[in-house]
Protein backbone atom coordinates (compact mmCIF):
# COMPACT_ATOMS: atom_id res chain seq x y z
CA UNK A 1 0.00 0.00 0.00
CA UNK A 2 1.30 3.50 -0.28
CA UNK A 3 3.92 2.72 -2.32
CA UNK A 4 4.25 5.70 -4.66
CA UNK A 5 7.49 6.49 -5.51
CA UNK A 6 9.23 10.55 -5.51
CA UNK A 7 12.76 11.58 -5.53
CA UNK A 8 13.81 13.20 -1.92
CA UNK A 9 14.98 16.78 -2.62
CA UNK A 10 18.10 16.12 -1.16
CA UNK A 11 18.84 13.08 -3.40
CA UNK A 12 17.32 14.10 -6.85
CA UNK A 13 20.76 15.60 -8.39
CA UNK A 14 22.88 12.92 -8.31
CA UNK A 15 21.68 9.76 -10.16
CA UNK A 16 21.30 11.46 -13.71
CA UNK A 17 24.71 11.15 -14.68
CA UNK A 18 25.40 7.35 -14.73
CA UNK A 19 22.61 5.24 -15.17
CA UNK A 20 23.99 2.22 -12.30
CA UNK A 21 23.87 -1.28 -13.48
CA UNK A 22 21.02 -3.43 -12.59
CA UNK A 23 20.80 -6.51 -10.08
CA UNK A 24 19.99 -9.23 -10.88
CA UNK A 25 20.20 -11.54 -8.16
CA UNK A 26 22.04 -11.32 -4.68
CA UNK A 27 20.86 -12.56 -1.33
CA UNK A 28 18.54 -10.25 1.25
CA UNK A 29 19.79 -10.00 4.88
CA UNK A 30 16.96 -7.83 7.14
CA UNK A 31 17.86 -6.12 10.64
CA UNK A 32 15.16 -5.55 13.30
CA UNK A 33 16.36 -4.64 16.43
CA UNK A 34 14.34 -5.70 19.15
CA UNK A 35 13.71 -4.25 22.54
CA UNK A 36 11.29 -5.63 24.90
CA UNK A 37 8.92 -6.76 21.39
CA UNK A 38 7.85 -10.03 22.31
CA UNK A 39 4.30 -9.17 21.83
CA UNK A 40 5.25 -7.32 18.22
CA UNK A 41 7.43 -10.29 16.95
CA UNK A 42 4.91 -12.89 17.43
CA UNK A 43 2.93 -10.78 15.03
CA UNK A 44 5.96 -9.47 12.81
CA UNK A 45 8.13 -12.22 11.90
CA UNK A 46 5.33 -14.76 10.23
CA UNK A 47 4.74 -11.98 7.84
CA UNK A 48 8.11 -11.11 7.76
CA UNK A 49 8.94 -14.65 6.78
CA UNK A 50 6.18 -15.04 4.19
CA UNK A 51 7.49 -11.73 2.29
CA UNK A 52 11.00 -12.74 2.30
CA UNK A 53 10.17 -16.24 0.94
CA UNK A 54 7.94 -14.48 -1.59
CA UNK A 55 10.90 -12.17 -3.18
CA UNK A 56 12.79 -14.73 -4.87
CA UNK A 57 15.78 -13.74 -3.34
CA UNK A 58 18.31 -16.39 -0.93
CA UNK A 59 17.37 -14.33 2.53
CA UNK A 60 18.33 -13.87 6.36
CA UNK A 61 16.62 -12.09 9.40
CA UNK A 62 18.91 -11.13 11.88
CA UNK A 63 16.73 -10.43 14.95
CA UNK A 64 19.34 -8.23 17.90
CA UNK A 65 17.86 -8.47 21.24
CA UNK A 66 19.01 -5.22 22.86
CA UNK A 67 18.97 -6.34 26.73
CA UNK A 68 15.22 -6.87 27.03
CA UNK A 69 13.22 -7.46 30.29
CA UNK A 70 10.13 -9.09 28.80
CA UNK A 71 10.24 -12.95 26.90
CA UNK A 72 12.11 -11.00 23.98
CA UNK A 73 14.94 -13.10 23.98
CA UNK A 74 13.13 -17.13 24.42
CA UNK A 75 10.71 -15.75 21.40
CA UNK A 76 13.56 -14.97 19.16
CA UNK A 77 15.86 -18.38 20.60
CA UNK A 78 12.51 -19.85 19.21
CA UNK A 79 12.56 -18.60 15.94
CA UNK A 80 16.73 -18.99 15.16
CA UNK A 81 15.66 -22.59 15.08
CA UNK A 82 12.83 -21.77 11.73
CA UNK A 83 15.54 -21.56 8.80
CA UNK A 84 16.48 -18.20 7.58
CA UNK A 85 16.34 -16.94 11.36
CA UNK A 86 19.35 -15.54 13.03
CA UNK A 87 19.51 -14.38 16.62
CA UNK A 88 22.06 -12.09 18.41
CA UNK A 89 21.22 -11.75 22.14
CA UNK A 90 23.43 -8.71 23.36
CA UNK A 91 25.05 -8.49 26.77
CA UNK A 92 22.43 -5.56 27.92
CA UNK A 93 20.62 -2.57 26.41
CA UNK A 94 22.90 -0.81 24.31
CA UNK A 95 20.21 1.26 22.52
CA UNK A 96 19.03 1.07 19.03
CA UNK A 97 22.17 2.35 17.20
CA UNK A 98 24.31 -0.39 18.78
CA UNK A 99 22.05 -2.96 18.32
CA UNK A 100 21.50 -2.04 14.33
CA UNK A 101 25.56 -1.97 14.25
CA UNK A 102 25.22 -5.47 15.66
CA UNK A 103 22.71 -6.52 13.24
CA UNK A 104 24.64 -5.36 10.35
CA UNK A 105 28.15 -6.26 11.30
CA UNK A 106 26.66 -10.05 10.85
CA UNK A 107 24.71 -9.51 8.38
CA UNK A 108 26.06 -11.42 4.91
CA UNK A 109 23.24 -10.24 2.50
CA UNK A 110 24.14 -8.59 -0.97
CA UNK A 111 21.41 -6.26 -0.10
CA UNK A 112 20.31 -5.40 3.69
CA UNK A 113 16.96 -4.02 5.16
CA UNK A 114 16.80 -2.46 8.54
CA UNK A 115 13.18 -2.10 10.41
CA UNK A 116 11.66 -1.93 13.53
CA UNK A 117 10.01 -4.77 15.59
CA UNK A 118 7.34 -2.87 16.81
CA UNK A 119 5.42 -2.98 12.95
CA UNK A 120 5.48 0.41 12.28
CA UNK A 121 7.75 -0.29 9.24
CA UNK A 122 5.44 -2.88 7.32
CA UNK A 123 7.14 -5.51 5.63
CA UNK A 124 5.16 -4.99 2.88
CA UNK A 125 7.61 -1.89 1.35
CA UNK A 126 10.09 -4.70 1.17
CA UNK A 127 9.19 -5.59 -2.21
CA UNK A 128 9.72 -2.06 -3.18
CA UNK A 129 12.95 -1.49 -1.71
CA UNK A 130 13.95 -4.44 -3.41
CA UNK A 131 12.74 -3.68 -6.66
CA UNK A 132 14.45 -0.32 -6.38
CA UNK A 133 17.97 -1.99 -5.81
CA UNK A 134 17.50 -4.55 -8.50
CA UNK A 135 17.55 -1.45 -10.72
CA UNK A 136 20.50 -0.46 -9.12
CA UNK A 137 19.46 2.51 -6.47
CA UNK A 138 22.23 1.73 -4.07
CA UNK A 139 20.27 3.15 -0.94
CA UNK A 140 15.82 2.78 -0.95
CA UNK A 141 14.75 4.25 2.54
CA UNK A 142 11.01 5.55 3.86
CA UNK A 143 10.52 9.01 4.18
CA UNK A 144 8.65 9.51 6.97
CA UNK A 145 5.44 11.71 6.05
CA UNK A 146 4.49 14.06 9.65
CA UNK A 147 2.38 12.89 11.77
CA UNK A 148 -0.20 14.59 13.05
CA UNK A 149 -0.91 12.96 16.28
CA UNK A 150 2.69 13.60 17.22
CA UNK A 151 3.24 16.29 20.10
CA UNK A 152 4.10 19.89 18.96
CA UNK A 153 7.11 19.54 21.21
CA UNK A 154 8.07 16.63 19.22
CA UNK A 155 7.31 18.36 15.45
CA UNK A 156 9.07 21.83 16.36
CA UNK A 157 12.29 20.23 17.83
CA UNK A 158 12.47 17.71 15.10
CA UNK A 159 12.37 21.09 12.91
CA UNK A 160 15.03 22.90 15.12
CA UNK A 161 17.43 19.79 15.42
CA UNK A 162 17.66 19.58 11.33
CA UNK A 163 18.39 23.27 10.87
CA UNK A 164 21.34 22.68 13.26
CA UNK A 165 22.40 19.88 12.20
CA UNK A 166 22.08 20.49 8.68
CA UNK A 167 24.26 24.48 8.83
CA UNK A 168 26.93 24.29 7.00
CA UNK A 169 27.43 20.73 5.68
CA UNK A 170 28.64 19.22 2.53
CA UNK A 171 25.74 16.76 2.85
CA UNK A 172 22.27 17.03 4.53
CA UNK A 173 21.08 14.82 6.72
CA UNK A 174 17.18 14.92 5.21
CA UNK A 175 14.44 15.24 7.78
CA UNK A 176 11.66 12.36 8.03
CA UNK A 177 14.73 9.63 6.81
CA UNK A 178 14.65 7.15 9.50
CA UNK A 179 16.09 3.29 10.22
CA UNK A 180 13.54 2.08 7.77
CA UNK A 181 15.61 1.45 4.81
CA UNK A 182 17.25 -1.17 2.02
CA UNK A 183 21.21 -0.69 1.53
CA UNK A 184 23.62 -2.54 -0.86
CA UNK A 185 26.24 -4.39 0.40
CA UNK A 186 28.29 -1.47 -0.57
CA UNK A 187 26.97 1.21 1.58
CA UNK A 188 26.89 -1.14 4.10
CA UNK A 189 30.63 -1.76 4.18
CA UNK A 190 31.15 2.09 3.75
CA UNK A 191 29.02 2.23 7.22
CA UNK A 192 30.71 -0.63 8.99
CA UNK A 193 34.46 1.53 7.92
CA UNK A 194 33.50 4.20 9.86
CA UNK A 195 35.06 4.02 12.88
CA UNK A 196 33.09 6.27 15.81
CA UNK A 197 31.88 4.67 18.88
CA UNK A 198 28.71 7.53 18.92
CA UNK A 199 26.91 5.87 15.92
CA UNK A 200 23.56 8.33 15.17
CA UNK A 201 22.67 6.36 11.81
CA UNK A 202 20.99 9.25 10.46
CA UNK A 203 23.86 11.25 10.18
CA UNK A 204 26.47 8.29 9.01
CA UNK A 205 23.77 7.46 6.32
CA UNK A 206 24.10 10.79 5.21
CA UNK A 207 27.93 10.74 5.62
CA UNK A 208 28.56 8.08 3.51
CA UNK A 209 26.40 9.18 0.35
CA UNK A 210 25.45 6.83 -2.34
CA UNK A 211 22.91 7.39 -4.65
CA UNK A 212 19.68 7.08 -2.62
CA UNK A 213 15.85 7.51 -3.29
CA UNK A 214 12.90 7.96 -0.96
CA UNK A 215 9.55 6.27 -0.77
CA UNK A 216 7.43 8.27 1.29
CA UNK A 217 5.23 6.63 4.10
CA UNK A 218 2.87 7.15 7.16
CA UNK A 219 4.02 4.99 9.52
CA UNK A 220 1.46 3.05 11.67
CA UNK A 221 1.22 4.01 15.63
CA UNK A 222 3.34 1.04 17.63
CA UNK A 223 1.07 -2.32 17.96
CA UNK A 224 2.01 -3.65 21.59
CA UNK A 225 3.90 -1.75 24.08
CA UNK A 226 4.98 1.86 24.36
CA UNK A 227 8.14 4.09 22.72
CA UNK A 228 11.57 4.01 24.31
CA UNK A 229 12.00 7.63 23.30
CA UNK A 230 10.86 10.31 25.40
CA UNK A 231 11.49 14.22 25.35
CA UNK A 232 14.71 13.41 27.03
CA UNK A 233 16.61 11.02 25.22
CA UNK A 234 15.45 12.30 22.05
CA UNK A 235 16.87 15.61 23.09
CA UNK A 236 20.45 13.30 24.45
CA UNK A 237 20.22 11.70 20.67
CA UNK A 238 20.08 15.18 19.28
CA UNK A 239 22.68 16.09 21.34
CA UNK A 240 24.75 13.36 20.26
CA UNK A 241 24.24 14.44 16.25
CA UNK A 242 25.12 17.42 16.38
CA UNK A 243 28.13 16.56 18.35
CA UNK A 244 29.08 14.26 15.97
CA UNK A 245 28.39 16.21 12.84
CA UNK A 246 29.24 19.18 13.45
CA UNK A 247 31.96 21.93 14.77
CA UNK A 248 29.94 25.17 14.22
CA UNK A 249 29.13 25.34 17.91
CA UNK A 250 32.52 25.85 18.87
CA UNK A 251 32.94 28.40 15.98
CA UNK A 252 29.62 30.06 17.51
CA UNK A 253 31.71 29.98 20.76
CA UNK A 254 34.71 31.90 19.69
CA UNK A 255 32.06 34.75 17.40
CA UNK A 256 30.20 35.43 20.67
CA UNK A 257 33.31 35.74 22.74
CA UNK A 258 34.88 38.16 19.88
CA UNK A 259 31.65 39.95 19.87
CA UNK A 260 31.02 40.50 23.86
CA UNK A 261 35.18 41.54 23.70
CA UNK A 262 34.68 44.64 21.11
CA UNK A 263 31.51 45.55 23.11
CA UNK A 264 33.46 45.31 26.46
CA UNK A 265 36.35 47.46 24.81
CA UNK A 266 33.68 50.19 23.72
CA UNK A 267 32.13 50.47 27.02
CA UNK A 268 34.66 50.58 28.73
CA UNK A 269 36.31 53.25 26.59
CA UNK A 270 33.12 55.09 27.20
CA UNK A 271 33.10 54.72 31.18
CA UNK A 272 36.91 56.20 31.07
CA UNK A 273 35.23 59.22 28.89
CA UNK A 274 32.84 59.30 31.72
CA UNK A 275 35.27 59.54 34.27
CA UNK A 276 37.40 61.63 33.27
CA UNK A 277 35.28 64.37 32.40
CA UNK A 278 32.57 64.32 35.22
CA UNK A 279 35.07 62.85 37.99
CA UNK A 280 34.62 60.35 40.25
CA UNK A 281 31.29 57.96 39.24
CA UNK A 282 29.99 55.58 41.82
CA UNK A 283 26.69 54.86 41.08
CA UNK A 284 26.83 51.38 38.38
CA UNK A 285 25.72 48.56 40.71
CA UNK A 286 22.83 47.60 38.37
CA UNK A 287 25.59 47.73 35.60
CA UNK A 288 27.60 45.56 37.46
CA UNK A 289 25.36 43.28 38.68
CA UNK A 290 22.93 42.42 35.78
CA UNK A 291 26.96 42.12 33.79
CA UNK A 292 28.42 39.77 35.89
CA UNK A 293 25.57 37.80 35.74
CA UNK A 294 25.06 37.85 32.24
CA UNK A 295 28.61 37.13 31.44
CA UNK A 296 28.58 34.24 33.77
CA UNK A 297 25.56 32.38 32.28
CA UNK A 298 27.72 32.93 29.22
CA UNK A 299 30.68 31.82 30.12
CA UNK A 300 29.17 28.39 31.92
CA UNK A 301 27.53 27.76 28.41
CA UNK A 302 30.56 28.51 26.35
CA UNK A 303 32.25 25.68 28.49
CA UNK A 304 29.04 23.16 28.17
CA UNK A 305 29.15 23.52 24.67
CA UNK A 306 33.17 22.73 24.62
CA UNK A 307 32.04 20.28 27.32
CA UNK A 308 29.75 18.16 24.97
CA UNK A 309 32.62 17.94 22.44
CA UNK A 310 35.06 17.62 25.06
CA UNK A 311 33.02 14.22 26.72
CA UNK A 312 32.49 12.97 22.78
CA UNK A 313 36.51 12.98 22.39
CA UNK A 314 36.65 10.57 25.79
CA UNK A 315 34.01 8.29 24.78
CA UNK A 316 35.99 7.72 21.38
CA UNK A 317 39.53 7.93 22.83
CA UNK A 318 38.01 4.65 25.47
CA UNK A 319 37.59 2.83 22.05
CA UNK A 320 35.29 0.89 24.11
CA UNK A 321 33.63 -1.76 21.55
CA UNK A 322 30.00 -0.43 20.30
CA UNK A 323 28.32 -3.53 22.21
CA UNK A 324 28.63 -6.93 23.45
CA UNK A 325 27.13 -10.55 21.95
CA UNK A 326 26.32 -12.60 24.92
CA UNK A 327 24.94 -15.32 22.19
CA UNK A 328 24.34 -15.66 19.06
CA UNK A 329 21.95 -18.34 17.31
CA UNK A 330 20.47 -19.89 14.22
CA UNK A 331 21.88 -19.94 11.10
CA UNK A 332 22.26 -19.38 7.38
CA UNK A 333 20.79 -18.00 4.26
CA UNK A 334 17.68 -19.42 3.11
CA UNK A 335 16.12 -19.88 0.05
CA UNK A 336 13.57 -18.14 -1.49
CA UNK A 337 10.07 -20.28 -2.82
N1 LIG B 1 15.08 -0.45 20.32
C1 LIG B 1 16.27 -1.09 20.65
N2 LIG B 1 16.96 -0.68 21.76
C2 LIG B 1 16.53 0.34 22.55
C3 LIG B 1 15.33 1.00 22.18
C4 LIG B 1 14.64 0.58 21.06
O1 LIG B 1 16.71 -2.00 19.96
O2 LIG B 1 17.19 0.66 23.54
C5 LIG B 1 14.33 -0.89 19.12
C6 LIG B 1 12.87 -1.22 19.39
O3 LIG B 1 12.70 -2.54 19.81
C7 LIG B 1 12.23 -0.97 18.04
C8 LIG B 1 13.07 0.15 17.46
O4 LIG B 1 14.30 0.16 18.20
O5 LIG B 1 12.34 -2.11 17.19
C9 LIG B 1 12.39 1.50 17.58
O6 LIG B 1 12.05 1.75 18.91
P1 LIG B 1 10.77 2.57 19.34
O7 LIG B 1 9.57 2.02 18.66
O8 LIG B 1 10.75 2.58 20.83
O9 LIG B 1 11.11 4.01 18.80
P2 LIG B 1 10.23 5.00 17.90
O10 LIG B 1 9.48 4.17 16.90
O11 LIG B 1 9.36 5.72 18.82
O12 LIG B 1 11.25 5.88 17.25
MG1 LIG C 1 8.39 2.57 17.15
Amino acid sequence: PRCDVRHHAAHTEAPVTIQPPPRESGSVSCVVPCHNEARNLEQLLPQLRDTLQACSHPWEVILVDDGSSDATSLVLAKWAQTPGFRALLLSRNFGKEAALTAGLEAARGDAIVMMDADLQHSPSFIPTFLEHWRQGRDVVYALREDRQDESLFKRLGTRVFYKLVNMAGRFEVPAGAGDFRLMDRAVVNALLSLPERNRFMKGLYAWVGFDALAVPYVPDGRLHGKTTFNPWSLIRLSVDGLTGFTTWPLRAVSFMGFVLACFALLYGAYLTAVYLLYGHVISGWTTIAVGLMGFSGIQLLSLGVVGEYVGRIFEEVKARPVYIVKRALGQGLRKAD
